[in-house]
């Protein structure tokens, strides 16, 4: 199999210089990869030129339709890449992770995209500043799509998951990619992402392939680009400093090398149900995809009185593990990536033995089922116990990108966060513990040097997704030398393909600019009540202004005698005047809240289908008997939920009859679409 590039909307094979990629399973070719004769510059370019302005065009909703639409194009068509992802080394379980993890990563983000992103090409951010005393001239923060292209450079150990997840916040901030797979494992990446072009759901020139080297890419990268990049911290370093970077700060992501740490609680002792579900937690990290996981556990605190207990423990689990070919139904193990990978680990281990103690796994003597042990990239889980983890700091630096686990004991518990913190930063953390005390000393411990912190006991076993597990919603990143970067984590994850501008102008600029009212801007009389109009017809800005009604003390009781809310700053005047923030009785916030509803509503069926609920609600000043109230209500932002209605946000103000602001809040309705 001749692996193929796609660039510029076109496939592209050469042999010019090709590369073997092999079997994990068997050591045989199974593919060769060569970028010869791909022009990388005009990659970049077709991507700005074509793939950008059609991603731009559409609204942030119409993205997310895309992913969903991709997401199930793939899932309908996952199974035919089982069979390839066998030759990688990875287990059915291990394809599952990286397989059906990446296509439901692309069904978060389309989620995502469309609940919580506007239908919009403009993303708000934050609220709006008051910069000048009387709210003639704003502040606003918007980010909008970068205009050139994302460089996404992915590690070999998940050749499915690595991808999606990378190209889903960007496709759905507007951006276009170049991705360029890790060569060892690139053949997969190639099937799906051959399916993903044949699909025709993403508009041209949005994504593009290199399986094999990048060329001169690097040299014509700008300040709009992004260089989203996982694998080695010494690569992350090189690609770094290439001078284009340098010179045109082009935003750099870099997911690299992690030394994680999972603690074992000073309160779970042997036979605790936190003592299990660590054991079983650490045998699993270290043999899930052969223990290529940049989360892995890597490192096993455990209070130093139960240290024999612990490894004893994982000795009996490991020993159950089935190691050879994944296709075989009893192997829980399968192969490293490549002869290359097995190479590098058996290097590690040698230089942890210098150190520490292997108590489990031999190199030399180890079963493999139904493959040849020394054709493919086999290795046992090999499990060390690191006596003086103060002094003996290799365990610390070293990462055995395999199925490789260090026991380390702890004194007291300021000490095992201190242990964990000597790995310079990495992805996560894990806490075994059923006391809340202990996972609050951790975070605040341990948090700065961890992207991640899971934190497990006996109550969220169950349900737990795992200490290896980056998932869409939350940050997957780290500082020092987990590489400094952040993806995912939600809407967050989309944002490191935009750009925050702060926008400066009157009420009437930033509405415009931001298609959400803001409070000064021009209010638009529409031709009826705006409840009889539907989601389509609305106008941003579109105001009604309600008659007046007195608030009567008699209002005040009978509201109190209906509801029981009998508080008494509405109830006894003596009490009430004594409070520092009212004068006498005053009537209950949600009674001007109903009556407000009273005066803005229109009774009859209509548009409006349901109130779904208020943000932001301030009480301003207090509502007296007496007073008179009046309502603005204003179209402040629309957001389509389906093909049938959508949320309307007004924003409604209630005053008295001094003009003064006696409520604020935003109302949330769903309102019929007409079709
Ligand atoms: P690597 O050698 O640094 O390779 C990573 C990626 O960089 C591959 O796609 C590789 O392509 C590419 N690359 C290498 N040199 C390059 C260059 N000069 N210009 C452009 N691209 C270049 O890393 P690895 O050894 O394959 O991966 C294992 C490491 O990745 C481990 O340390 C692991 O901890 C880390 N990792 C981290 C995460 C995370 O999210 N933090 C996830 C997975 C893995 P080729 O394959 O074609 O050389």
């Amino acid at each position: 199999m001749q692996l193929a590039n796609f660039a510029e909307g076109k496939w592209i094979q050469s042999n010019e210089g090709a590369r073997e990629l092999r079997s994990a399973i068997t050591g045989d070719v199974i593919a060769t990869a060569s970028t010869s004769g791909l022009d990388f510059k005009m990659m970049l370019d077709y991507g700005r030129r074509v793939g950008g302005p059609n991603l731009r065009r559409i609204t942030f909703h119409e993205r997310a339709h895309m992913l969903k639409a991709l997401a199930k194009y793939l899932m309908e068509r996952k199974d035919a890449l089982y069979e390839l992802s066998y030759e990688t080394g990875a287990t059915k379980k291990d394809s599952w992770i990286d397989i059906d993890g990446g296509i439901s990563t692309v069904f978060v983000f389309s989620s995502k995209g469309r609940r919580e992103l506007p239908d919009d090409q403009v993303y708000i951010d934050g609220t709006v500043e008051q910069i000048s005393r009387t709210g003639t001239f704003l502040g606003q923060h918007v980010c909008t799509s970068l205009q050139g292209c994302a460089i996404h450079i992915n590690a070999f150990n998940f050749p499915v998951w690595g991808m999606l997840e990378k190209l889903a916040p960007t496709l759905l901030a507007g951006v276009p990619a170049i991705v360029k797979p890790a060569s060892s494992t690139s053949y997969l990446t190639e099937a799906v992402f051959k399916l993903m072009v044949e699909s025709g759901i993403l508009p041209d020139g949005t994504i593009q392939l290199i399986c094999g080297s990048v060329g001169d890419l690097l040299d014509h990268v700008t300040c709009q680009d992004v260089i989203s990049f996982t694998g080695s911290a010494t690569t992350a370093q090189k690609l770094n400093q290439h001078p284009a970077v340098v010179k045109n700060a082009t935003r750099f992501i870099a997911e690299t090398d992690s030394l994680n740490s999972s603690i074992l609680g000073p309160d779970a002792a042997p036979g605790s149900p936190e003592f299990d579900l660590f054991v079983k937690e650490v045998v699993r990290e270290m043999t899930i995809k052969a223990g290529q996981k940049c989360t892995a556990i890597r490192r096993a605190i455990v209070p130093a009185d139960y240290t024999g207990d612990v490894i004893d423990a994982l000795k009996a689990r490991l020993a159950k593990i089935t190691i050879g070919n994944p296709r075989d139904e009893s192997v829980r193990m399968g192969a490293l990536a490549s002869q290359g990978q097995r190479r590098d680990v058996k290097e590690k281990i040698e230089e942890l033995a210098g150190e520490n103690e292997i108590v489990f796994g031999d190199l030399a003597a180890f079963d493999v089922v139904g493959a040849d042990r020394d054709k493919g990239a086999f290795l046992p889980p090999v499990l060390f116990h690191c006596d003086n983890p103060y002094d003996k700091t290799m365990a610390h630096h070293v990462e055995p990108f395999g199925p490789v686990s260090t026991v380390m004991p702890y004194k007291d518990f300021d000490a095992a966060l201190q242990i964990a913190n000597m790995g310079e930063g990495s992805l996560v953390a894990s806490l075994f513990t059923h006391d809340g005390d202990v996972a609050r000393r951790a975070v605040l411990g341990a948090g700065a040097y961890h992207g991640r912190m899971m934190i497990l006991d006996r109550t969220s076993a169950a349900e737990s997704t795992g200490h290896g597990s980056p998932l869409p919603h939350l940050v997957h990143g780290g500082p020092g030398r987990a590489g400094g970067g952040e993806e995912m984590g939600g809407i967050r994850g989309v944002m490191h393909y935009m750009q925050r501008t702060a926008i400066q102008g009157s009420p009437n600029v930033l509405t415009s600019v931001t298609k959400k009212w803001v409070k000064g801007a021009t209010e638009i009389k529409g031709p009826e009540h705006p409840f009889r109009r539907y989601f389509e017809d609305l106008e941003i800005g579109e105001t009604l202004i309600s008659a007046e009604r007195e608030v009567t003390l008699e209002d005040v009781e009978k509201f109190a005698e209906f509801t029981g809310d009998k508080f008494y700053a509405h109830m006894i005047e003596e009490a009430a005047a004594a409070n520092p923030f009212f004068d006498g009785r005053v009537a209950h916030g949600y009674l001007v809240l109903s009556f407000a509803a009273g005066l803005f509503v229109e009774p009859d069926p209509g548009p409006v289908l349901a109130n779904y609920g208020l943000d932001n609600l301030r009480f301003m000043q207090p509502t007296y008997p007496g007073d008179t109230m009046k309502v603005r209500l204003t179209v402040k932002q629309k957001t389509p939920r389906n093909e049938e209605y959508g949320e309307v946000r007004w924003d409604v103000e209630v005053t008295n009859q001094d003009g003064e602001t006696a409520a604020a809040y935003d109302l949330l309705t769903m309102n019929a679409m007409q079709g």
